[in-house]
């Protein structure tokens, strides 16, 4: 049994600004708006997979953590990143961006891809969220805009 949840249509969303490095266009600083998608695998108990709720609540709280900022990797060997009393300092290709550290939010990610922030956004799931044994495993995708993302699957394993 699979169980979707559409970011998009419930409000799991956030918009924030970034940039690839090694990117002719998207190497420049640039923003999106991102939907969270997930798909919840497991078997039903009782007639039910899981009663998402919570689940809805812990995500948007992460994307609340990431809206409305600039995505800077924390790992990167393409960005070197530095703090520097009330600022981030960002070098890369060349580029210097100082920027004012409440506008950020780190992510641990090598780039903040659609990739990547699908791979950091289910690990802060994975965190924050205690799934019941019967959930099995789940897909989490970021998509830059409505149609086109990322997608990456969690397996979830052990007693829970
Ligand atoms: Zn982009």
């Amino acid at each position: 049994m699979m169980l979707e949840i559409d970011g998009w249509k419930v409000n799991i969303k956030f918009a924030a600004a970034h940039f690839i490095p090694s990117h002719h266009k998207c190497s420049r600083l640039h923003g999106h708006d991102y939907g969270i998608k997930m798909r919840i695998y497991g078997v039903e108990k009782d007639g039910i997979l899981y009663d998402f709720v919570a689940l809805k609540k812990e995500v948007r709280g992460i994307c609340d953590s990431l809206d409305h900022h600039i995505l800077i990797p924390r790992r990167s060997e393409k960005i070197k990143v530095e703090e520097k009393g009330e600022n981030v300092e960002v070098r890369f290709g060349g580029k210097f961006y100082s920027i004012p550290k409440g506008d950020v939010a780190f992510i641990d990610a090598d780039i903040p891809s659609a990739e990547e922030l699908a791979k950091y956004i289910g690990g802060e799931v994975i965190k924050k969220v205690k799934f019941p044994s019967n959930v099995r495993g789940f897909e989490l995708c970021v998509e830059e805009g409505p149609g086109q993302g990322a997608c990456e699957y969690f397996e979830l394993e052990g007693e829970r």
